[in-house]
């Protein structure tokens, strides 16, 4: 049974690991800045109401993790939020340190604590959650893509910095996701394009080769994957489940 602890892991995606984990007999430990979803989550798994954005919160949150499991075997630094959809001139300076503290400083701030331990137990593997917006740009989401190829970056120097130790480090490129989450970007764009919704959908759809969306079980199945000794010598790579995406400028 491995130990595996996920930020974000209340809802959608971060959920999705944390069922599939769960379903192969291991211990889970999710992590959420919204303490009622976490409630709503089932009462065997391990949770932790913490901001992955609060230094001093996620020094906690990993002591407590030490005291109670040593290290963890995985890690997934999955929270991010979506941030504005607007051109760059409209977004403001506070939206974009929001988006960006939460979805890239979260990313280090969770494996700045998981690494120590890790590097004690001499090895480990930690799978960021990027994006397909972290491999391309992204018209009027700066804060969100900026982040998500910072996570990249961070990715990539983790790898390299901590493989000696053992430790292994890979992200996750998710296309767009079926659920909650993606359904307040469709009505924010279809807003913001004066388009209904199901053409923003369809135009996100057609980016795609195989022209869908994915499923959070999608993006889960991989990251069992990764998590797995089938995946011992993959570290340092960025990995898109997306329906294969070449130009996702949706088209719209
Ligand atoms: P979601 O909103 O359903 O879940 C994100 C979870 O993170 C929520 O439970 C939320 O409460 C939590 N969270 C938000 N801010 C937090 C903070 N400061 N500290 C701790 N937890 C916080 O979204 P999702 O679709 O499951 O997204 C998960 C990850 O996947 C994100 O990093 C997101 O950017 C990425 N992603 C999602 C999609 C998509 O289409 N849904 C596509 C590509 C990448």
């Amino acid at each position: 049974m491995s130990k595996v602890l996920i930020t974000g892991g209340a809802s959608g995606i971060g959920y999705a690991m944390a069922e599939a984990f769960a379903a192969i007999g291991d211990d889970v430990w999710i992590t959420d800045v919204d303490p009622a979803a976490l409630k709503d989550c089932p009462d065997h798994w391990n949770k932790s109401a913490v901001d992955v954005s609060d230094e001093d919160q996620m020094a906690m949150l990993f002591e407590t993790v030490a005291q109670k499991w040593g290290a963890p075997d995985t890690v997934c630094a999955n929270a991010g939020i979506a941030g504005p959809t607007a051109k760059v001139e409209d977004v403001t300076l506070a939206d974009w340190n929001s988006c960006v503290a939460i979805t890239l400083g979260g990313v280090f701030l969770t494996a700045k604590f998981a690494a120590p331990l890790m590097k004690h137990a001499g090895r480990g593997t930690i799978i960021v959650t990027s994006s397909t917006a972290g491999q391309y740009g992204y018209p009027n989401r700066a804060p969100y893509a900026a982040a998500k190829w910072g996570v990249i970056g961070l990715m990539k120097t983790l790898a390299m910095e901590l493989g000696p130790s053992g430790i292994r480090v890979n992200a996750i490129c998710p296309g767009s996701v079926e659920g909650p989450r993606m359904d307040g970007v469709l009505e924010r764009e279809a807003r913001a394009k004066g388009m209904t919704r199901e053409d923003v959908y369809r135009g996100y759809a057609s980016g795609t080769s195989m022209g869908s969306f994915v499923t959070a079980s999608d993006i889960a199945n991989m990251t069992v994957f990764l998590a797995s000794d089938g995946a011992r010598l993959v570290s340092g790579q960025v990995i898109a489940v997306d329906g294969h995406t070449e130009n996702p400028d949706p088209k719209v």
